[in-house]
């Protein structure tokens, strides 16, 4: 019996960059600190948005840099029938609708749906899928962000499961996978939390149970921008995976010793493992700071 499950689910949009590296990071050691399973999960529920090549090049840029998974790699690409059918139940209750808003309707509503098409009888061929959302706040304790809460009905309003073009939610797709691979802990980037409420009210609509959270900090660059897929964060070089690796630890506080410059990745992952200090992790970093570690 394990009694931790983490996972890593990188999305194949892109490269891997040093945002995704210390997700990965702190999500490995957490779990290996604690003799956990770790698993790898590739999120490709966008084909449109995949860039070819991607997939291979993340597996292997995360070989390099010494992580070593257990159990298969487990594609969304691959479930797309246990999605389907959650969406027909939750049509069939009554808790999802169709809705025919084109995006020209829901221009200047800063993402907040207002709920046009609720009541709306028809069955159209081409819609989304929307859930309905309740007037309640939904709140949790991560472990390195404290308490986030978000009001569902006022700051998110129903959202998109299934999108028009046929393609799942990241929402939807992230909090039933997470369940059937027996995640107890999601350790990941902080652009997600305030994903998370809409998961927490999924897991409780679906009667899953609610895994423990750690949102890494995010890093801001000097101008304000969070360094991601879109900004230019350069992919991670397969040469410089040690001293990446450092720079990663030292991000999350980690404070790892002059002797290992040098040491291979396997040798920084095992020193990572054996002084992990979760406690330690700041809540966020700018560029800069980012840049000394
Ligand atoms: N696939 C998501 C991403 O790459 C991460 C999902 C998650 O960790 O919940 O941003
Ligand atoms: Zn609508």
């Amino acid at each position: 019996m394990t009694a931790y499950v983490g996972r890593f689910a990188p999305t194949p949009s892109g490269y891997l960059h040093f945002g995704s590296l210390i997700a990965a990071l702190a999500s490995y050691l957490d779990a290996r600190a604690k003799q956990g399973i770790w698993r790898v999960r590739m999120e490709d529920l966008d084909p449109p948005r995949e860039v070819p090549g991607a997939q291979d090049a993340i597996l292997q840029t995360l070989e390099r840099y010494g992580f070593e998974w257990d159990g298969p790699i487990e594609r969304q690409s691959e479930r797309h029938e246990i999605y389907a059918a959650t969406v027909a139940r939750l049509m069939q209750s009554g808790l999802a609708y169709a809705c025919t808003c084109s995006r020209k309707q829901l221009e200047g509503l800063g993402g907040l749906y207002p709920g046009i098409c609720r009541n709306a009888q028809h069955l159209p061929q081409k819609a989304a899928i929307r859930i309905r959302v309740p007037e309640l706040v939904y709140s949790f304790t991560d472990r390195v962000q404290g308490t986030f809460q978000q009001h569902l009905g006022r700051e998110v309003g129903d959202f998109i499961i299934c999108r028009r073009d046929g393609f799942y939610a990241y929402q939807l797709a992230v909090v039933l996978d997470d369940a059937w691979q027996g995640v107890t802990d999601i350790v990941r980037g902080a652009d997600l939390l305030d994903s998370t409420p809409r998961q927490l009210y999924l897991q409780e609509l679906l009667g899953l149970s609610q895994p423990r959270y750690l949102h890494v900090p995010l890093i801001i660059q000097p101008d304000g921008h969070k360094l991601g897929k879109s900004y230019r964060s350069p992919p991670l070089a397969a040469n410089e995976a040690s001293s990446l690796l450092l720079r990663g630890l030292r991000a999350l506080k980690q404070h790892p010793p002059q002797e290992l410059t040098g040491a291979t990745p396997a040798e920084i992952l095992r020193w990572g493992i054996a002084h992990w200090q979760p406690q330690a992790i700041p809540q966020c970093l700018t560029l800069p700071e980012a840049d000394l570690c």
